[in-house]
C-alpha cells in the first residue's frame, strides 16, 4: 500500500465493519468509541469516525464537529466512571508521529494525579478487563 493511501483492511475498518471484535461504549451514525486494546491507562478509549481517511491530514474537515463532540462526551464519561484527575486527548497523525493504525482516530485517556502513562502500543489488556471498563463508560454516558 502506497504511503498516504487510506487502506481498507486497516484493523479499525475491520472493527467498524464487524470483522473483528472490539468493546464498544458508543456508536452513533457517524463515530464508534471503543476501548483501546494496550491500553496506556484504566480506561483508555479511541473514538473513531466511520467515514474513512488516514487521519487529521487527509480527512473531510465536516467530520471534525461531530467527532470531537463525541470525543468530549467520552472524556467527561471516562473522567466520571474511573474518577479519574484529568484526560488526556492525542491524535497522532504518519508514522513520524507514531501512528501505527492508518484510520483517523483520537485517544482518550483518563489521568490520575502522579501516574504515568504506559507505552503507546505497549501490553494488551485482559478482555474481561475491557469488558468491564467499556460497561463503566457506557454506565457514565447513560447508555
Ligand atoms: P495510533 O498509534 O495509530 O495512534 O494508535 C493505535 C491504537 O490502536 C494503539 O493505542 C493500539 O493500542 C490500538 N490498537 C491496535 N490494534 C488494536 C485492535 O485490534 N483493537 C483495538 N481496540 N485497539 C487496537
Amino acid at each position: 500500500m502506497a504511503e498516504g493511501v487510506y487502506d481498507p483492511g486497516n484493523i479499525f475498518a475491520k472493527i467498524l465493519r464487524g470483522e473483528i471484535p472490539s468493546h464498544r461504549v458508543y456508536e452513533d451514525d457517524a463515530i464508534v468509541a471503543f476501548m483501546d486494546v494496550m491500553p496506556q491507562g484504566t480506561g483508555h478509549t479511541l473514538v473513531v469516525p466511520k467515514a474513512p481517511s488516514r487521519n487529521i491530514l487527509d480527512a473531510d474537515p465536516a467530520i471534525f464537529k461531530p467527532l470531537f463532540a463525541i470525543v468530549q462526551k467520552v472524556a467527561v464519561a471516562v473522567k466520571k466512571a474511573f474518577d479519574a484527575d484529568g484526560v488526556t486527548i492525542v491524535q497522532f497523525n504518519e508514522p513520524a508521529s507514531g501512528q501505527t493504525v492508518f484510520h483517523l482516530h483520537v485517544h482518550v485517556i483518563p489521568r490520575f494525579d502522579g501516574v504515568p502513562l504506559k507505552p503507546h502500543s505497549g501490553q494488551m489488556e485482559k478482555p474481561e478487563v475491557l469488558a468491564e471498563n467499556a460497561g463503566k463508560i457506557r454506565a457514565a454516558l447513560g447508555s
